[in-house]
Parts: structure tokens; C-alpha cells; sequence
């Protein structure tokens, strides 16, 4: 059986336990699946660790679906991106400034991942919409 160094572990595995990159000049990249998630994992931890930050979570409405999401500037320049890129009219359902960002992006997020549509939008009743602002919070320093 192949078997090939990982690149950052340094331990020979066999091929299959390195994905496939047709661009690689044995068709397989130079780090192991393992190591690959390993770090995938960590650039995650890290998105969220960077958005640990003050700003704005939001909740807009448009045709009856919901965005939630972030900004650290202003919401009316935010809505403004937002609306460039839809026909129908977006509307602002609440906005709450937080010391927290990603905790309650994540939170919100998680909580309604079952009515996900794509992207930030969710089809949910506009009562949970509403009510989602007593989620966030203004946490004080800890
Ligand atoms: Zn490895």
C-alpha cells in the first residue's frame, strides 16, 4: 500500500488518509485529513474569537423571512448592503448593541438553525423574531 509523510505531523500514512488534490503531483495534498480538520477547527475557534467584539446584532425582515446578523458599524449602512442585493423591501425589526458580538450571533444562530433558509435568513413567526432581542445582551466585563 502507498503511503506518504503528512507534512505537519510527520507520521507516514497510507494515501487514503490524505485527500484527494488533483493539483498535487501525486494527487493527494500534503497534509493529512486529520491535520486538516485539526486546523480547520482551529481557524473556526479563531472566527469567533475575533468576533468577540462591541457592535450591533440585528434582526431585519423582508417578504416575511428574517435575517439575523452583525455589524460593527452603523445598522442604517448595513441595511443598506443588504437591500442593494434584494428587490423587496428589507425592514428593521430590532437592533441591540452588545460587548459580545459572536456570543449572541452564535447563540441566535444555534436556536434557530432548524427554520434556516440560506445565509443569515430564517423562516420564523415574526412573535419569535421579536423576541429574540431579550436574548442579547450587554454583558458586563468580566
Ligand atoms: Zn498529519
Amino acid at each position: 500500500m502507498k503511503s506518504k509523510v503528512c507534512n505537519t505531523c510527520h507520521i507516514s500514512k497510507p494515501l487514503s488518509e490524505f485527500n484527494r488534490d488533483n493539483h498535487a503531483s501525486d494527487g493527494h495534498r500534503s497534509r493529512c485529513s486529520k491535520c486538516r480538520n485539526k486546523s480547520r477547527r482551529e481557524t473556526e475557534k479563531k472566527k469567533y474569537t475575533y468576533k468577540v467584539f462591541r457592535g450591533m446584532v440585528y434582526c431585519v425582515e423582508c417578504e416575511g423571512f428574517y435575517k439575523i446578523g452583525v455589524t460593527s458599524y452603523g445598522i442604517r449602512k448595513r441595511l443598506q448592503s443588504i437591500q442593494t442585493g434584494n428587490p423587496f423591501e428589507v425592514k428593521i425589526v430590532w437592533v441591540k448593541r452588545t460587548n459580545n458580538v459572536g456570543k449572541y450571533e452564535r447563540m441566535l444562530h444555534q436556536q434557530l438553525k432548524d427554520n434556516h433558509v440560506r445565509g443569515e435568513w430564517y423562516a420564523i413567526p415574526k412573535v419569535l423574531a421579536k423576541e429574540l432581542k431579550n436574548i442579547v445582551r450587554h454583558d458586563e466585563e468580566s
